[in-house]
């Protein structure tokens, strides 16, 4: 048998961060497997106001604190690997991870924190022009559309806020709402609707885009009287941007066939952050919850690796 982690943490976000540096704090063996870049949803965030403690002389983004959140994390010791974990075996003593290569991971706890991610438009033809109009991460993207028009879908802070982000490099944004009263904080409301660049089309969805390899056609539904208006970009353009900030989806995917509790697609966790299943904890946006910001996913994380411990020193 190869090495068994006490810990195996899937996810390099604030709540897997969190749990890491707890983990290794707590001198846990503690592996650390993510599937990409550390940070999850805050590492393509432009702006983070509310973390408490972040440094607010200074503008702080997601990659930022999540770039000091990983220093932490290594000065404690924790093992990293980059894997997509394919396959899951969380009941019984030891764990198993599978990876997409055929790695297998063992631990005797496990935390996952997965996080979510960005739901699509839901608009014909959206897939095709992903890339190539359509992008669902401003700081990644925003340079692209420099001197440029832009459409925003969505009315929670992410796509007020990010709408606002935009406007820094487009010529012009508009913010699609399928409602005619947004969601996001009045604090943040009321900067948005004193920016001159950033309009407002209420009661609207997007139905579809099109385009000759890149997007610059756009066809809207107003809500309530179902009229389609056809928005075709500005021809000295001949293109447009279109993001989406409409909500976020669990990363539980390859964890359905696990035996973990769930609620549409979110795991359910108690106030420990433990699953249905001994040894296996969930943390941050993947589990049901009320709030999902940053402070609560590393708060998340903190918990369940202060009772993954508590576990493994139970097995000893
Ligand atoms: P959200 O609050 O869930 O808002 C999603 C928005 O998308 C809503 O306006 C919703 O419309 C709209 N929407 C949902 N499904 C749609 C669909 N199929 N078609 C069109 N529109 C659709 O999501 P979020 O803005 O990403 O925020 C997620 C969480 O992070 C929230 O708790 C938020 O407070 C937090 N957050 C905080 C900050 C901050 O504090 N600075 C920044 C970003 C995010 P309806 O309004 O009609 O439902």
């Amino acid at each position: 048998m190869g090495k068994v982690y006490d810990l195996i943490i899937l996810g390099a976000g604030p709540a897997g961060l969190a749990a890491g540096l707890y983990g290794g704090r707590y001198r846990l063996n503690t592996l650390v497997i993510e599937k990409g870049q550390d940070g999850g949803q805050i590492a393509i965030t432009n702006e983070i106001e509310n973390y408490p403690g972040q440094m607010v002389d200074q503008e702080e983004s997601g990659p930022s604190l999540i770039a000091r959140m990983t220093k932490q994390v290594e000065k404690f010791g924790a093992d990293r690997v980059c894997d997509t974990i394919v396959k899951a075996e969380l009941q019984g003593p030891v764990k198993k991870l599978t990876g997409v290569k055929g790695d297998v991971y063992e631990g005797k706890t496990v935390i996952i924190a997965t996080g979510a991610h960005p739901r699509p438009i839901g608009c014909k033809n959206e897939k095709e022009f992903l890339g190539k109009g359509i992008s669902f991460c401003a700081t990644c993207d925003a340079n692209f559309y420099e001197g440029f028009e832009v459409f925003v879908v969505g009315g929670g802070d992410s796509a007020v806020e990010e709408a606002m982000y935009l406007t820094k490099f487009a010529r012009k944004v508009t913010l699609i709402h399928r409602r005619d009263k947004l969601r996001a904080a009045e604090s943040i409301q009321e900067k948005a609707f004193k920016n001159e660049k950033l309009h407002f089309m209420w009661d609207t969805v997007v139905e579809e885009v099109d385009g000759d390899g890149i997007m610059d056609t756009m066809i809207v539904k107003n809500v309530k009287t179902g009229e389609l208006t056809t928005i075709k970009a500005d021809p000295d353009d001949g293109m447009f941007g279109l993001f989406g900030f409409i909500g976020y989806l669990p990363n539980t995917d390859n964890l359905q066939d696990c035996g973990l509790e769930m609620e549409n697609g979110y795991i359910k966790t108690d106030d420990n952050m433990h699953t249905n299943i001994e040894g296996v904890y969930a943390a941050g946006d993947v589990r049901v919850k009320s709030l999902r910001q940053v402070v609560t996913a590393a708060a998340d994380g903190a918990i369940a690796a202060s009772q993954a411990e508590h576990y493994c020193a139970n097995l000893e």
